[in-house]
């Protein structure tokens, strides 16, 4: 009774499709860490200004409230050398007094335009959060959810990658070893890591290169395992519709 290659042709087949979704899956999850990286640094970018601004906005109120406190002790000092000057016996005195009032006064005048200026920049503060604020945050949440996705993908991936290489594994068992290193062989040879491919109308499915006819027709016959004479890999042919004549 002649062989029929049939059942090797097409556990080859399920072999070679399983090893593509493998290597398909592994090459989504090496892509996973550049994706992640990517989006935290999109985060950091909407998110960074914004607590910029929340710190700035701290820093000024701190500031303000120091300047505050500063021109309440400039206030009493003042008052307390009115009450000074209304004691004093000399001119000489009171000149000094009043310098030192003077001096007191210009000292205030400052602190007032310091604080003035420290509250511009309070509100110029609070307008670039009343704009920026929400916009930011809605961002943020999106890109966060972005990164739980892909989290979530490469989760199922690698489920997906450890069924699909069992599974390989235990085809794999179910072939002659020496078919498995040839298999394996032209495989690692080839950049797509296809190794079988089928003949549809006498045309090598994996280099799309016709198949010679008198190799075509032997092929029908099914008794032996062949090359493709162009790109080497293991073809097969399973469609009778195109069975030659
Ligand atoms: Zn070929």
């Amino acid at each position: 009774m002649p062989v029929d290659i049939r059942d090797q042709t097409r556990t080859l087949s399920r072999l070679q499709k399983l090893e593509l979704e493998v290597r398909r899956l592994q090459a989504m999850l090496g892509k996973v860490e550049e994706q992640t990286g990517a989006l935290n640094a999109q985060l950091q970018q909407c998110e960074d200004p914004v607590a910029a601004a929340h710190r700035q906005q701290q820093e000024l109120q701190k500031q303000y409230r120091s300047q505050e406190a500063e021109l309440q002790a400039n206030q009493e000092r003042i008052a307390k050398s009115n009450e000074k000057l209304r004691a004093v016996k000399t001119n000489k005195e009171y000149q000094s007094g009043l310098k030192e009032i003077d001096d007191l006064k210009q000292i205030g005048s400052k602190l007032e335009d310091q604080m003035i200026a420290c509250l511009d920049e309070i509100q110029a503060g609070h307008r670039f959060l009343k704009e920026h604020q929400a916009q930011a945050d809605h961002r943020a949440a999106q890109i966060r959810d972005e990164l739980e996705q892909v989290r979530r993908d490469a989760h199922e991936s690698a489920a997906h990658l450890a069924a699909a290489q069992a599974q390989a594994a235990e085809i794999s068992r179910q072939l002659p070893a020496e078919l498995l290193a040839l298999y394996r062989r032209i495989r690692d040879r080839k950049p797509d890591g296809v190794a079988v491919a089928e003949v549809r109308s006498a045309v090598c499915g994996g280099c799309h290169v016709n198949i010679p006819p008198q190799m075509y027709n032997e092929m029908q016959r099914r008794d032996r395992l062949k090359n493709c004479p162009n790109c080497d890999r293991i073809i097969f042919w399973e469609n009778e519709d195109e069975r030659s004549e």
